[in-house]
């Protein structure tokens, strides 16, 4: 196949069956290096469009693409997406009985389907291999890849097997596909999966339009609660806790006070957290309250926020999380609240982990990172990129961007917070050396004659917040570690003594009130226009309507029958005839057979 003729094939492809113009991003050229036979590693954000870089290539070339993918529980879905469009998919997983799967199989040995879906473990057993031995293998598609790194929170034992691939299928081509990876962990997924030699491809990380905002947190639920009201009713979004009883918890207050919600978590029952996410994916209007445990392959296109009501460990998990928002391109929100005792409970899992001192070393820098985005003076989507290695200027669309935080130089408070921790003999919590500071007449205070100390006062002219801002920053920049063996008591680093001796300078961003939030008066850099004229806008829901039910009809998400953009687009265009529909955005071939009639119709009443 000569590669000029791959490109006009796979374009056609892209037109007449899923319905875009055009190839995004490096799409084209990844469709293009694979469907000739070529090896891919291919590193694209959430949302980027990574499916169509191994499906298309799998239908260019002869035979069945296989695409090993560890969300089982999203099998159906994706094979359900794939029907829509007119492309033949199936998949093999632990959830079919033996009838079903030999049925599959038969489809797969004898090359009459497109795409078949397999679980990493179903993969290594004998059967499978006998199978794809004696099948017309167009490619692997190796979904997920960053589960093969140790490193990463989503490792998966299987995963490192796959190395077999290349051993026992020489001749055919491989794409690994992954949303997350630092120069390590792709290193390591190229190393284990015998990539080596394979063709790199890494996109930008950015996602213009997703928002980026980092708040202090006060009362973290209430906060959320303004932010959701505020920013996000009525919308759909994931709100990540760090335990499992936070997440019951939260998901119960969102309800009491008006928002439908829903929780997520390792340790419910597996009926019924498969159930929680099945509606998550079908409903409007829903938040799903969550641990990390949710998520991953979690396709849904119209997430409009992530929150995070705890300090995530890594940027790397924190970009994966935020990055499940706004897949569609629209406008969409990643919120985040974290206090003094997120940094704290951080460092103590650390310390308290298990692992050796080199892996604690190494979360411990994946952590301070993380500080580092929460405590920035200069725009967030900046500092994340540039942990990715990408250089990007300020984004105009994240909040240091849109109200720039005040800096100011903190030595002074700083020094008095020092000597303070220094006085009560390092042997002291947050608490305790804030009321020495503020000169406040607690009882621990006259027991252990704290008043009469030089320091007991000197910090009065601030509230206890503000010193709790500080100490998070001094914390975050090394000067002072937490105790956890000792009731958590505050002890100085020798970082700490350039500062309280030498006057070496501290810059630290002011501390601001937690405000009601409001929407940013004109749209910023990176938003999509959304605006519908009133007409557009009753035919854009009366087409939401009818999605709805046709949606429940054919028990898919509603988002497998058309994405909110496309539906926006034939709410513009309001075309009366099929010819005039032909070329919307996410209108394929057949897609137009199966609803085109329908919309036109429902489209004609209404003008
Ligand atoms: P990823 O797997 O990288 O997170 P997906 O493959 O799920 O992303 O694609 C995200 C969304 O973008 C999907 O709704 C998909 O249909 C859409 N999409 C992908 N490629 C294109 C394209 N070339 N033009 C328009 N929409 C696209
Ligand atoms: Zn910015």
């Amino acid at each position: 196949m000569d590669s000029q003729d791959t490109g006009a094939r796979a374009l056609h492809l892209l037109q007449t069956v899923f319905g875009y113009p055009a190839f995004r991003g490096q799409q084209a050229e990844i469709v293009e290096h694979v469907g000739n036979g070529g090896d891919a590693l291919v590193l694209m954000p959430t949302g980027g469009g990574k499916s169509l870089c191994y499906q298309i290539p799998a239908m260019l070339r002869d035979g069945v693409g296989v695409v090993i993918s560890p969300l089982i529980a999203l099998m159906q879905d994706q094979v359900d997406a794939l029907a829509e469009v007119g492309v033949r998919a199936a998949f093999l997983n632990s959830t079919q009985t033996y009838e079903e799967a030999a049925r599959i199989e038969r489809l797969v040995r004898t090359g009459q389907i497109d795409l078949v879906y397999i679980a990493p473990e179903r993969l290594m057993t004998q059967r499978c291999f006998d199978l794809l031995q004696d099948s017309p293998i167009a490619l692997f598609a190796i979904d997920e890849a960053h589960c093969v790194s140790q490193w990463g929170h989503d490792f998966r034992p299987e995963y490192i097997k796959l190395s077999v691939l290349h051993e026992q299928f020489p001749n055919v081509p491989r794409i690994a596909l992954t949303a997350t990876a630092d120069q390590q962990t792709r290193a390591e997924i190229a190393h284990r999966l015998q990539l080596e030699d394979a063709m790199q491809f890494v996109s930008s990380f950015d996602r213009p339009n997703i928002r980026y905002q980092i708040v202090e947190k006060a009362n973290g639920r209430k906060q959320l609660l303004d932010f959701i009201t505020a920013e996000h009713g009525g919308d759909s979004g994931i709100v990540y806790c760090l335990s499992r009883k936070k997440v019951e918890e939260t998901a119960e207050f969102l309800n009491e006070n008006g928002i439908r919600a829903m929780a997520y978590h390792a340790g419910m029952e597996h009926a019924k957290r498969a159930s929680n996410q099945a509606r998550f994916l079908r409903e409007e209007n829903i938040v799903m309250v969550a641990t990390i445990a949710f998520g991953m392959g979690i396709d849904k296109p119209d997430v409009r926020f992530v929150a995070h009501l705890d300090l995530p460990k890594s940027i790397e998990g924190y970009y994966q999380e935020t990055g499940r928002a706004g897949r569609d391109g629209m406008p969409a929100s990643a919120w985040m609240a974290y206090g003094l005792q997120d940094v704290v409970l951080q460092r103590r899992m650390i310390d308290e982990s298990e692992a050796d001192e080199n892996f604690k070393r190494v979360l411990g820098t994946k952590l301070d990172a993380m500080l580092g985005l929460c405590e920035t003076l200069s725009c967030r989507r900046v500092r994340l990129l540039d942990y990715f290695g990408e250089q990007a200027s300020p984004c105009g669309n994240c909040d240091t961007c849109l109200i720039p935080p005040v800096s100011f130089d903190g030595t002074v408070p700083v020094q008095k917070l020092l000597s303070a921790i220094y006085r009560v003999d390092q042997r002291f919590a947050a608490g305790h050396v804030i009321d020495v500071l503020r000169g406040m007449e607690s009882e621990r205070i006259k027991t252990w004659h704290h008043d009469s100390l030089s320091v007991f006062g000197i910090g009065a002219d601030r509230s206890e917040q503000e010193w709790r801002a500080i100490l998070r920053q001094v914390i975050a920049l090394g000067l002072v570690t937490v105790d956890h063996e000792q009731f958590s008591s505050l002890k100085l680093t020798d970082a700490a003594r350039p500062v309280l001796k030498g006057g070496q300078k501290v810059q630290l961003r002011q501390y601001q009130k937690p405000v009601k939030q409001k929407r940013a008066a004109a749209a910023p850099k990176g938003y999509v226009e959304t605006d519908l004229t009133p007409q557009e806008q009753a035919i854009f829901d009366k087409l939401r309507w009818w999605r709805v039910e046709t949606a429940r009809a054919h028990s898919v998400p509603a988002y497998v029958i058309f994405v909110d953009a496309t539906l926006r687009e034939i709410a513009k265009a309001q075309p009366t005839s099929l010819d005039q529909m032909r070329g919307i955005s996410g209108v394929g071939e057949k897609k137009l057979a199966s609803y085109g009639d329908e919309i036109v119709e429902l489209i004609s009443a209404m003008q």
